[in-house]
């Protein structure tokens, strides 16, 4: 377990719906918590799918990130354990559909969130202590996912190994250095996931070979195999790591969380 004094922050992003942003925050941070690190998922998209494949049902969601970001509760307040030991979840609601509207005129409406974690970190009595926090996001550039970004260390980018898979992380790379000139000078790319991925498909194929060669070691070796069991386990309202430990979308998460936690000890030693 990671002792270290302030928790990694990643954000799973991508413009584009569907390329396992939430699959990935769901079982990657499974997986980093079943290899004895401290995790927070926060649900920062509407849909909150996150919440329900982690199981908390809409009835539990007393107090959500919309909560957080208007200021009314805090972070430490909305957060809830899950029935994975050492993984906790700050849930979302429909209310942060609204969130946009409401926070569009104050100067400090990308830095909500960051502002949650700075209170979080300051928060002495919270005994626990995350290692790492993955924040979910909506399937867009809003100002949701620009809090995300805003508030992180890294991105986390899941890529669908499809025909247009190379046009959209351009747009988004132009994002995150858009964001990075401007609102968070220390946020990078911390990796490019490959999900979905099925070996039979030549196109897969060929992208994955585009993505390698155009984004080189930034793309972990680690792809997640297009796995049945992976799609069924949120409608079980559990992470595919309790629903089939042995699946090959299982294995492939605790592959991805062993290189992520390398990555990080690389970086830290550089
Ligand atoms: P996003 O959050 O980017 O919109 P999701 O994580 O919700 O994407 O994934 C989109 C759909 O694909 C979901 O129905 C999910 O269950 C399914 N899915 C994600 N990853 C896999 C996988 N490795 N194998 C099979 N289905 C997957
Ligand atoms: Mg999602």
């Amino acid at each position: 377990m990671t002792a270290s004094a302030s928790p990694r922050i990643f954000v799973l992003a991508n413009q584009k719906g569907g390329v396992g942003k939430t699959t990935t925050a769901i079982n990657l941070g499974t997986a980093l918590a079943a290899v004895g690190e401290e995790v927070l998922v926060i649900d920062l998209d509407p849909q909150g799918n996150a919440s329900t494949g982690l199981g908390v049902d809409r009835h539990h969601r007393t107090i959500s990130t919309y909560d957080v970001l208007l200021g009314e509760s805090s972070l430490a307040d909305a957060i809830i354990a899950t029935a994975v030991p050492r993984l906790s979840i700050a849930p979302s609601t429909l209310d942060l559909l609204g969130v946009e509207l409401e926070i569009a005129n104050d100067k400090d409406r990308a830095y909500r969130l960051k502002r949650a974690f700075a209170e979080l970190a300051a928060d002495h009595d919270d005994e626990r202590r995350y290692s790492y926090i993955l924040i979910d996001c909506p399937p867009s550039l809003n100002l949701l996912t620009i809090n995300a970004l805003a508030s992180s260390d890294a991105v986390v980018v899941p890529l669908q190994c499809e025909f247009f898979a190379l046009e959209g992380l351009s747009q988004l790379l132009s994002t995150v250095e858009q964001v990075r000139q401007t609102l968070n000078h220390k946020l990078s790319i911390h990796g490019v996931v490959l999900t979905m991925y099925d070996p039979r498909n030549n196109l897969a194929n060929q992208v994955v070979a585009d993505v390698r060669r155009f984004m080189g070691e930034k793309v972990y070796q680690t792809m997640i195999p297009r796995n049945v069991r992976v799609s069924e386990a949120p409608s079980h309202g559990k992470p595919v790591l309790l629903y089939d430990l042995k699946c090959s979308g299982s294995q492939a998460y605790l592959k991805l969380a062993s290189e992520v936690i390398q990555r990080e000890k690389r970086l830290r030693a550089a």
